[in-house]
This record gives structure tokens, C-alpha cells and sequence, in this order.
């Protein structure tokens, strides 16, 4: 579906957009380098609103959050398309329109709708940049504010400040996916992004803005795995966005890389060194529990079996969310959910059938 695209400014010769830091000039007739932006008659064009490549109610322990209304069930989606080219994408069908993939068509009002029927407490924008599919993705974060159904963003956070402004209030908690942790030579070469400061600023932004964040950042075999980045990373979020921000350590596996056991011990070892250097919850894909930073007791266990596509979530917390054994209080936003999930299965899916993993 076509619309009117937001945040965009008309040139003498083409319109500028401004939604992502790319900032992509376009003249009359042609796509930015997403290619689901259009300039046509000199107004910029949305080709992706509510063209939905994948829909799935996932936990959201999947999208990232750790701390967030832990146990919830929240229903996600995407588009096509993306505003990086990353060459390890996991849903590099989706992102690179390489091949053809279905689309199915929804309103905001409807994805809602959805969202309740099937008993999920919240709505995510994921699986691609929400950025560039931002016209729907704002529609339906103000009606998800309207139901009380909370809002994620699962983003490369390369967003302008003027479209982190202008969502902001409507979404509760964002998931900032760094790459080769925040190496500009890495994004260059590996995600043709120009300059990686955007992304820094959006995080600073958005936590500014009072909503949760939580940090991840995949590591890539050869490419992106250096200890002194990961580390340098881990110190620009303790000093820019606090002690208490979650951080995922995530090793890029192949699909092909079958003994992958040397890069979890390393990537122990690296959440210790983050851990000492003082932040409280590190976070990696061996270790995915909540440990008291203070005396260590397990507080929030999750627990995925092999080829099961839902977490099970069990707490050692009191009501107020503090350790039990030594009273220190854990950060987390919203209630603890546990119990019965919503249902995990696609949802009238757009008969794209890969299994998701994150
Ligand atoms: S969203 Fe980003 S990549 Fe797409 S047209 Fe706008 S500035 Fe360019
Ligand atoms: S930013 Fe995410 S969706 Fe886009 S190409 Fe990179 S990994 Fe894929």
C-alpha cells in the first residue's frame, strides 16, 4: 500500500528524507537506498504501509527484553526491505528483496485487534528496520497506546532525532541492535553504513526519553569478534546509559559452523570482564538467567528446549521485584507474567514459513 511518507524535506531538485541518519536525496522518480521510498511528482511515498511479510506472536524474551514485562507474549511483524545491508542478516530474505516474498495486507486497526484476540500483552516492530515501514509502524503504536497494549521497537537504531521524536511517545521499551560492536570499519565494510555516531545518539535519545532500553550486540566470527571492541562497547553503555542496562552478547553462527563451543567459552569469559567492569546484567547465549548482581541468587530463569519455539519463564523474586535472599531491588519494567503463553503459532501468516529464532 502507497501513503504519503512522514519527515521529509522538499529540495529544489528532489526531497531529502529524514527519517534515517542515511538522510537519502531522491530525485523525481526514483527510490532511497531502502528502495520503499519513492519520489514521485515530488512528494516522497511509502510503498511498504501495512504490507506485512511476517506476523507471529513470540515471547518477548525473543525481541530482546529481558526486563520487560518478562513471560508477556507480543505479537510481531514486519515488512520488507532494510536501510542496512548487513551480510550475516538472519532474515536476509526479507531485508534484501533478493526473492520473492508474500505480503499480506493489514491496518493498524487490525494488527490491534489481532494483538487482543490472541491474548498477547503487546506489539513489536521487528524482523526488519521499523524505521523505514515508520508511517505504520507510528499508526499502530498509537492505537497499541489506546488498547494498553505496550509497544517494542526492535531497531538498528539509525533513526533521525527528528523520528525518534516523533515516536518516542508511543513506544515503551527498544531493543538497539549493534553490529561488530559499534566498529565503523565493521559497519562499513560489513553493513554499508557510513557512520555509526547515528546510532549512538538515537540509544542516548531514546533513553532520554524514559523508555526501556536493552542492548544487544552480535559478534561476528572474524570480523567483529575483537575482545577490545565488545569491551569498549560494554563502557559506552555503562558510562552513556547506566549500570542497570541490559546487555546481549550474541555469537553470529553460521549455519554451517557446527563446533561453535570455543566461541561460548569466550564469550563467558567476555561477559565476566563486562561484569566486573560494572555492569549488572550481561547477558549471552549460554547464559540467558537473571542472577542477583549483589549475591548472585538466581532470580529469573528462562528456559528454551531444543526445537520448542517458546521460552518458559520462572521467578525468585518478591512482589516488589528484589532478590529474595539479600533484598536488592531488580530492574524490571511491567509484571512478571508465567502461566499459560498466548498461542506461538503464525497467525494467518503470509504463508512465509521460516522459523524465527530472534
Ligand atoms: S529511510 Fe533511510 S534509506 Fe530509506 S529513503 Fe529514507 S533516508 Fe534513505
Ligand atoms: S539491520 Fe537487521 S534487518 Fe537490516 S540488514 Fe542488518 S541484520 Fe538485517
Amino acid at each position: 500500500m502507497s501513503r504519503v511518507a512522514v519527515l521529509y524535506t522538499p529540495l529544489s531538485s528532489g526531497v531529502r528524507c529524514d527519517l534515517c541518519a542515511r538522510r537519502c536525496i531522491i530525485p523525481e522518480g526514483k527510490v532511497g537506498f531502502c528502495n520503499v521510498r519513492r519520489n514521485v511528482n515530488d512528494r516522497l511515498l511509502t510503498d511498504i504501509y501495512g504490507a506485512l511479510s511476517i506476523r507471529y506472536i513470540d515471547d518477548i524474551e525473543k525481541k530482546l527484553q529481558y526486563h520487560f514485562n518478562p513471560g508477556s507474549s507480543t505479537y510481531s511483524f514486519g515488512t520488507t526491505s532494510c536501510n542496512f545491508r548487513c551480510k550475516f542478516c538472519i532474515n536476509w530474505e526479507l531485508s534484501t528483496e533478493k526473492e520473492f516474498v508474500p505480503v499480506v495486507k493489514m491496518w493498524p486497526s487490525e494488527i490491534v485487534e489481532t494483538a487482543i484476540k490472541n491474548g498477547c500483552q503487546g506489539i513489536s516492530f521487528t524482523y526488519n528496520e521499523p524505521t523505514i515501514f515508520f508511517e505504520f509502524a507510528y499508526d499502530t503504536a498509537k492505537l497499541a497506546r489506546k488498547s494498553n497494549l505496550n509497544t517494542v521497537l526492535v531497531t538498528n537504531g539509525y533513526m533521525t532525532p527528528e523520528a525518534v521524536e516523533m515516536i518516542a511517545p508511543y513506544i515503551d521499551a527498544a531493543s538497539i541492535d549493534f553490529k561488530g560492536s559499534g566498529n565503523s570499519h565493521f559497519y562499513r565494510k560489513i553493513c554499508e553504513v557510513p557512520n555509526v555516531q547515528p546510532i549512538f545518539e538515537c540509544a542516548q535519545m531514546l533513553r532520554d526519553k524514559r523508555i526501556h532500553i536493552e542492548i544487544s550486540n552480535i559478534v561476528v566470527l572474524e570480523h567483529g569478534d575483537s575482545d577490545q571492541e565488545q569491551y569498549k562497547l560494554g563502557k559506552w553503555v555503562l558510562d552513556n546509559l547506566g549500570p542497570e542496562t541490559p546487555l546481549h552478547l550474541l555469537s553470529f553462527m553460521d549455519r554451517c559452523l557446527i563446533d561453535h563451543e570455543p566461541v561460548g567459552r569466550h564469550v563467558i569469559e567476555l561477559c565476566n570482564d563486562l561484569r566486573n567492569l560494572g555492569l549488572k546484567y550481561v547477558y549471552n547465549d549460554f547464559e540467558t538467567n537473571t542472577n542477583c548482581p549483589e549475591c548472585g541468587e538466581q532470580l529469573i530463569r528462562r528456559d528454551l528446549k531444543m526445537f520448542d519455539t517458546r521460552y518458559t519463564v520462572t521467578y525468585n523474586l518478591t512482589s516488589e521485584h528484589a532478590c529474595p535472599k539479600c533484598g536488592t531491588k531488580i530492574p524490571i519494567v511491567g509484571t512478571c507474567y508465567s502461566g499459560r503463553k498466548a498461542s506461538g503459532f503464525r497467525v494467518g501468516g503470509a504463508g512465509y514459513l521460516w522459523d524465527y529464532p530472534g
